[in-house]
């Protein structure tokens, strides 16, 4: 098997990583950072995002895992602790797979210029360049309402704990193949109407998002800021692809909530 690590670029995760791939490579296996199977990365869920951005073009061949060296990651689940049986087991055993859903945004232009596709692991975010939002957002081809606010945020279900909980969304289960549309501060007043509430659609429903007055945005695909420019529309779906996380034990997601959110009072 081929593997690859990143760090997060601190004292901590560079000596981990080091004392990782010293293991794995006395395993024998084969360090390659352009067509790896596994990609582990240490650091934080951060560092999980850049490499699923790096290694985007081969997701089916891909699978990743995240060691956290300061906080529990939703990505980044393993402890520094656990590593050496994490690299046994690694070496040892043929990894099961879990997937989870993604987010992808098209966005088209009304120069005309080709349509720019996005996948995301956590979410899509539009905000204006300058002053207030306003889109018309239209559910599978149904106009649904006009919004008007700081911004709108769309996220996968593993993203639901990220920028989508800020907003008051609601936490998905990953095994759900959904996206979630959740408002930033929208204006509701009695000229200016929007639901209110966080919506979850399912896989072959797509949310468009077509400008009213600008036509500039700042896009973000989850941890990169992009300024858009002319935009004709900004379409949000499940994609087709899947990201591919590497399991070797056990660590379900509502305890990864729980433990994240709650801690282990008692
Ligand atoms: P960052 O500023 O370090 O990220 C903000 C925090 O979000 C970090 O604590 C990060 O964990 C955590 N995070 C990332 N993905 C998560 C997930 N799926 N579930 C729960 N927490 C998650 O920047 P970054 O590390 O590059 O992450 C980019 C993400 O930051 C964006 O995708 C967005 O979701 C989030 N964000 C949140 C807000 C907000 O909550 N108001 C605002 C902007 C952006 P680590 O420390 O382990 O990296
Ligand atoms: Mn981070």
């Amino acid at each position: 098997m081929k593997f690859m690590l990143t760090s997060k670029g601190d004292e901590t995760s560079d000596a981990l990583c080091k004392k990782m791939r010293q293991y794995l490579e006395d395993f024998d296996l084969k360090w390659d950072p352009e067509e790896p199977d596994l990609v582990i990365s240490v650091g934080g869920d951060g560092t999980l995002l850049s490499n699923f951005h790096r290694y985007k073009a081969r997701l089916a061949e891909t699978a990743f895992i995240g060691v956290h060296t300061g906080h529990l990651g939703f990505y980044a689940d393993w402890t520094p602790q656990e590593v050496e049986k994490l690299v046994i087991d690694i070496a040892k055993t043929p990894f099961d797979v879990v997937e989870y859903p993604l987010l992808e945004v098209m966005v088209s232009y009304i120069n005309g210029d080709s349509a720019a596709r996005y996948l995301a692991l956590n979410e899509c975010t539009v905000k204006c360049v300058e002053g207030s939002l306003v889109m018309d957002v239209t559910i599978k081809n149904d106009h649904f309402e006009t919004f008007r606010g700081d911004g709108l945020c769309i996220s996968t279900p593993s993203g639901s704990t990220a920028y989508n909980k800020a907003l008051g969304g609601a936490i998905v289960h990953p095994s759900l193949e959904a996206i979630q549309l959740a408002e930033m501060a929208s204006i509701n007043n009695r000229v200016f109407r929007t639901v209110g509430s966080p919506l979850i659609l399912p896989k072959h429903h797509t949310c468009l998002l077509e400008p009213v007055n600008d036509v500039d945005f700042t896009v973000t695909i989850d941890h990169l800021t992009l300024l858009h420019k002319d935009v004709q529309s900004i379409q949000c779906k499940v994609a087709k692809e899947k990201v591919r996380f590497a399991r070797y034990r056990s660590f379900p997601f509502w305890s990864r909530v729980r433990e994240s959110f709650i801690g282990d009072a008692e």
